[in-house]
């Protein structure tokens, strides 16, 4: 890992040309390292001067599943993004089909249920699907959407098993398309900033992570994030992963080994999955990284103590008003849409057949952690990773 060099080239679409806008590289996202500050700007510049494509030109994209985050975060931003526009949706609920289609101008034959899903491979205007179902159904909507033909997101948590994870990237693979997480954070300035100030010792060496991402869960256990078939697992699976992601990234190395405890008090509504799960991650060079998760109170923060100073950021993981301060001052960064550059960088690297900072391999390795978290919390004993 660390910060990748790799010099880009834009090659198919003229209309992308960086060194008309004066940004040389900015482009040149590392896939798991972090941007310097000149680049971060140059990041950050590149989108905000670059010209939206003619609706024409724009890739499509199609979002299964038309719930909450779909609803209220991923539509919205595609009416923002630059690159791509929503073109398409996949929906059990045929009224939903009807105020969509309506509220986005969505043509009738770009409108699928899930059982007319694969019917998508003969849709020119679907370049990218999107799937926002819960967690258990992302493998089966991957693979048939990657069969299709289609470019892949994932909602996080990639998949509910490790197995899958690793199935959907052959299929994707396999059809030569790419597949991409949607992991947002990847593109929040904040997080950024926790990923260099870690990853480049900036306060020298990380000496100890903590995070903690929970909140009070509604008392309906009716919802699909109780159910272990659909979810995979609780809070963890849901918001922890916020967490684990984040001690990776400020500490641009690998976890080797995870202790676990996991608590459930209220059986009414914790029967299937966790109430709550701590974990300590092992990283090399006796850095351990404290992480908590819960559906029974709140936390938001990602903290890191350093040789010469510390860095944190709290709330940390939130769509927006993420704050942060370092042992030197407040951290001063403008308030980006983040689901908005998320999809506008994948369709980036559509178009110009670039590797995604956020690939299926990541939704991976993160698949092998959580699913050791849970093993080391039902075991009680340390659980070993190798990554
Ligand atoms: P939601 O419950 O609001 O929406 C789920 C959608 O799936 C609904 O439209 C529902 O009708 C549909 N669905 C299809 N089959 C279903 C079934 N058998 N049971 C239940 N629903 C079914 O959930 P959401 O909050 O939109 O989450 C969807 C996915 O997006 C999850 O994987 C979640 O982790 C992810 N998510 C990501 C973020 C993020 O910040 N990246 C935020 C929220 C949710």
């Amino acid at each position: 890992m660390g910060r990748n060099k790799d010099g880009g080239h834009y090659s198919r679409r003229k209309f992308l040309t960086h060194s008309a806008l004066g940004v040389g590289a900015a482009l040149t996202l590392p896939a798991f390292g972090a941007l310097s500050p000149a680049e971060r700007q140059k990041y950050y510049q590149f989108w905000d001067k670059l010209q939206p494509l003619p609706d024409s030109k724009k890739l499509g994209i199609a979002l299964v599943g038309l719930g909450n985050y779909a609803t209220h975060q991923l539509a919205p931003a595609l009416l923002q993004t630059k690159l791509c526009r929503l073109t398409g949706i996949v929906t059990g609920t045929p009224s939903k089909a009807d105020e969509w289609a309506k509220k986005y101008s969505i043509p009738k034959k770009s409108i699928y249920s899930y059982e007319t899903y694969d019917q998508i491979k003969d849709n020119p205007d679907i370049d990218i699907i999107y799937v926002v179902l819960p967690n258990s159904m992302h493998a089966e909507y991957t693979i048939r959407g990657a069969r299709a033909g289609k470019h892949m997101i994932s909602e996080k948590p990639m998949a509910t098993s490790v197995a899958d994870a690793q199935a959907m990237i052959d299929a994707c693979r396999k059809a030569n398309k790419k597949l991409s997480i949607g992991y947002r954070l990847h593109f929040e300035p904040y997080n950024e900033e926790m990923t260099r100030l870690g990853q480049d010792e900036v306060f020298g060496p990380v000496k100890h992570i903590e995070g903690g991402f929970a909140f009070t869960f509604p008392d309906d256990p009716t919802r699909w994030r109780l159910n272990k078939k659909l979810a995979g697992g609780g809070p963890l699976m849901d918001l922890g992963i916020y967490v684990v992601q984040g001690s990776i990234y400020t500490m641009g190395k690998l976890p080797v080994a995870v202790t676990a405890r996991q608590e459930t008090h209220n059986q009414h509504l914790f029967s299937q999955v966790e109430e709550s799960i701590y974990w300590d991650l092992e990283f090399p060079g006796n850095v351990t990284a404290k992480g908590e998760t819960s559906y029974s109170h709140n936390a938001n923060y990602l903290r890191a103590t350093a040789q010469n100073g510390w860095f944190r950021l709290e709330p940390s993981f939130n769509y927006r008003g993420i704050h942060g301060e370092t042992s030197k001052g407040a951290m001063d960064f403008p308030e980006v849409y983040q689901q908005a550059l998320q999809m506008d960088d994948f369709a980036y690297c559509v178009l110009n057949d670039k590797p995604t900072r956020v690939p299926g391999e990541m939704g991976l390795r993160d698949m092998k952690i959580l699913t050791a978290i849970y093993e080391a919390a039902g075991t009680g004993k340390k659980v070993k990773l190798d990554l």
